[in-house]
């Protein structure tokens, strides 16, 4: 990590958790210095459980994602003003498990960018390749698609964005990236932004890692040039181990 940018350390819990989750997240984070940024994601319905627990804490909360709509007959969605106004800091946009399963493309994360950004929310923009793109060697191709089409048209003016870069088959699999390739890859995309915003915004701009992070590999990604902090999915959901992590950025 280069140290003009501070890490940045963030839990997805994905659609895990309850209560008793969110008990001892507190009691492990509450009280806690951290040198890195901390945010957790929970499913929507907890987030302001968590905040009211987390208010004096060093911890943000963020949402694991936002709708693409503002207001209106959209049943089930959840709108970026709606967000902020519940305290909510940041906010995952085009997962891949969102973009799988669910349909987004690069034009809905563009316009849920913009959404993020007018509100005050900071957006964490996932992109990846899947298993056959990266054994086809066609990462840089699939990763410079999705970086250029999501960020099309987004004007930042000081407005604070981080990317994930998150390979579907590191993704719950166990099978982490190697530092080398997260920060092959990073490096490429901290290049196509410095085409897209020159210099000084690209260099502030943090790079995330996700995929199989856990507290004995984060550290090693961490020491990469361009890894400016982790994307946490499994490890996450035990404490514990979270705060391993966190303590290692
Ligand atoms: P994982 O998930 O850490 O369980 O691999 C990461 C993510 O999907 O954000």
């Amino acid at each position: 990590t280069n140290t003009k940018r501070k890490p940045i350390v963030i839990a997805n819990w994905k659609l895990n958790g309850g209560l008793e989750l969110i008990c001892t997240s507190v009691a492990s984070f509450i009280g806690k210095h951290f040198e890195a940024d901390i945010a957790i994601c929970p499913p929507y319905i907890y987030m302001r459980d968590m905040l009211t627990f987390l208010q004096h804490s060093e911890i943000s909360i963020g949402s694991q994602n936002v709708s693409k709509f503002k207001s209106g007959a959209y049943t089930g969605e959840t709108s970026a003003q709606m967000l902020k106004e519940a305290g909510c800091k940041l906010c995952l946009i085009g997962h891949s498990e969102r973009r799988s399963m669910f349909k987004e493309n690069n034009l809905s994360c563009q316009i849920k960018i913009g959404n993020a950004l007018n509100h005050g929310l900071m957006p964490i923009l996932c992109v990846g390749e899947n298993k056959e793109e990266h054994d086809a060697k066609i990462t840089k191709d699939v990763i410079f698609r999705q970086v250029t089409e999501c960020l099309e048209g987004v004007e930042l003016d000081g407005r604070k964005i981080c990317i994930a870069y998150e390979p579907i088959w590191a993704i719950g699999t166990g099978a982490s990236a190697t530092p080398e390739i997260a920060q092959d890859v990073h490096s490429f995309i901290r290049q196509e932004l410095i085409k897209l915003y020159g210099e000084e915004t690209a260099n502030s701009i943090r790079l995330l890692y996700g995929g199989s992070v856990t507290k004995d590999n984060a550290k090693d990604l961490l020491a990469k040039e361009d890894v400016d902090g982790l994307l946490v999915g499994g490890a996450s959901l035990d404490p514990g181990h979270f705060l391993a992590i966190c303590q290692h950025a």
